[in-house]
């Protein structure tokens, strides 16, 4: 059977579903492709981000923030928890229908929007068919055999987990973010090899849980991405909370047994050690989908990583071939992918469509919350350019304290000439919150002094955002 349509999208993930509905909005035909299968053999829109990603980490980082909560810090508000208890199933199961809710929440907005969708694997079939129809044609293997031509075709196929050489992933003992996001139980032992963001949330949840939890990371220095200052707080909260951090490390040979798995490792000094754990995550970057994509029979140019090669405005090596989110270059985020499947569709439109990779915010959703958005310190030293901080702590912030967590600071960086914000970083409670106002000021290329002449709602978080920005000038009012 073979149909035909304006624009095919292949891969449901944030990228994808965003394209196909952002393009269907803009009066095109649009087909979207999606392989993910759920256990009971049908579709699972959303990609790595809905079923093995961002929304059930978050939800697992949610119950384990309840747990910790109720077990470490109800008593001090008064409130005495008895026989309190763990059902990890029962929390695995929560997670689940959360994921499951936003699954169908795809499905049902792929209807209201008229986008065809196909369960199945797509690929690229042949080149262009030749003139007048000049479309590609891209096969789906799945539950039925389709052929599906469009002129426009987006490719938004994700990343996957990548294994540690010789330590392939089994799901059971080693595991990637999708079996991590399935143990059963707590295990006791838990080690973590990379301390990336993905790493530090799964490390947080199983921690609070109750495992051992130790990370070993290969880098000299901890998160190297976010501003030093900020990475600074955030190694001393992590290891005062437990959390055993290894830099410097390299891994050596990972050895599964019957029961546990021993990971040989050196240590910063080059020291030799050995560690034995029950489950061993690996967490060490992720790899674009672009197999069995069948992208040579196109032509179809990867770079050395095997991303799909993409222009600034996500187009590829072909015409009216198009990629966009963890397949291409730049950050691995959801909201990455979803702004450049916006960007893409209204492109095909024949609009502007327009992605501020320096207003793209970045968070990590341990406790304490760490989020930026722009530039750190050590990138303005290095680029030469001219700036003024201004940070300011929670601890002397009235709905912080009201709260009971006053770990961290907003600290904000201004040009020294002109006081444009050049980046805002964040550690502390709600700080994923906190940080759009900033990427909003930055959006509108907004002063630091703009955000300390805002009104902000008193008691709040967002009050240190604006203490910050009147440290810049050295005129805190509550410090
Ligand atoms: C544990 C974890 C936590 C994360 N947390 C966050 C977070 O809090 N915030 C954030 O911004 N990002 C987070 N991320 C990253 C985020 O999930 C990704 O950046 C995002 O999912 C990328 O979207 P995408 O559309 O490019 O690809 P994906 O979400 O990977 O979707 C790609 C889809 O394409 C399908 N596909 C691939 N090949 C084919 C084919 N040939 N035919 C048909 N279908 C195909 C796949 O099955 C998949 O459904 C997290 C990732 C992980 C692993």
């Amino acid at each position: 059977m073979s149909k035909q349509f304006d624009v095919i999208v292949i891969g449901a993930g944030p990228g994808g579903y965003i394209a196909a509905i952002r393009a269907a909005q803009l009066g095109m035909s649009v087909a979207c492709v999606d392989e993910w299968t759920n256990s009971k053999g049908g579709p699972a829109l959303g990609g790595t981000c809905t079923n093995v990603g961002c929304i059930p980490s978050k939800a697992l980082l949610q119950s384990s923030e309840h747990y910790e909560q109720a077990g470490q810090h109800f008593a001090e508000h008064g409130i005495s928890v008895s026989g309190l208890s763990l059902d990890v199933g029962k929390m695995v199961g929560r997670k689940d229908t959360v994921v499951k809710q936003n699954n169908d929440g795809i499905a049902y907005l792929f209807k209201k929007n008229k986008v065809s969708f196909f369960h199945g694997r797509a690929s690229f079939a042949k080149a262009l068919d030749p003139a007048p129809a000049a479309a590609y044609a891209i096969k789906v293997a799945g539950a039925a055999e389709e052929t599906l031509h469009a002129k426009q075709i987006i490719v938004a196929t994700g990343s996957s987990a990548r294994a540690l050489p010789g330590a392939p992933f089994d799901e059971e003992m080693i595991l990637s973010n999708d079996g991590t996001l399935r143990m059963g139980a707590v295990p006791k032992r838990l080690a973590l090899i990379g301390s990336g963001v993905i790493g530090l949330e799964m490390g947080s949840v199983w921690r609070r849980l109750g495992s051992e939890v130790i990370i070993l990371e290969a880098l000299p220095t901890f998160l190297g991405a976010v501003d030093e200052q900020i990475a600074k707080e955030a190694h001393k909260a992590f290891v005062k909370q437990g959390l055993k951090i290894k830099l410097g490390v390299k891994v050596g040979e990972v050895k599964k047994g019957k029961k546990s798995v021993s990971i040989a490792w050196s240590n910063s000094k080059g020291e030799a050690q050995s560690t034995e754990v029950d489950k061993l995550i690996v967490s060490i970057g992720r790899v674009p989908n672009t197999q069995g994509l069948n992208g040579d029979a196109v032509g179809l140019q990867l770079d050395q990583r095997g991303a799909i090669v993409v222009d600034d405005e996500c187009r590829t090596s072909l015409p009216g071939v198009w990629a966009v989110g963890d397949v291409v270059r730049g950050p691995m985020l959801a909201h990455k992918a979803e702004e450049e499947g916006v960007a893409v569709a209204e492109r095909i439109a024949g609009q502007h469509g327009h992605v501020n990779f320096n207003t793209i915010p970045w968070v990590i959703y341990t406790s304490p919350e760490i989020a930026w958005v722009g530039q750190t310190e050590s990138q303005l030293k290095a680029a030469g350019r001219g700036y003024r901080v201004g940070s300011f702590p929670f601890l002397a912030n009235g709905r912080a304290r009201a709260l009971g967590d006053t770990t961290g600071m907003v600290k904000m960086l201004a040009d020294a000439v002109t006081d444009e914000i050049l980046g805002v970083h964040i550690i502390g409670p709600m700080a994923s919150e906190l940080i759009a106002e900033c990427v909003v000021a930055m959006e509108f290329r907004a002063s630091s002094e703009d955000i300390a002449r805002i009104c902000h709602a008193h008691p709040s978080l967002s009050e240190a955002t604006k203490e910050a920005a009147l440290a810049v000038d050295k005129r805190t009012l509550n410090l």
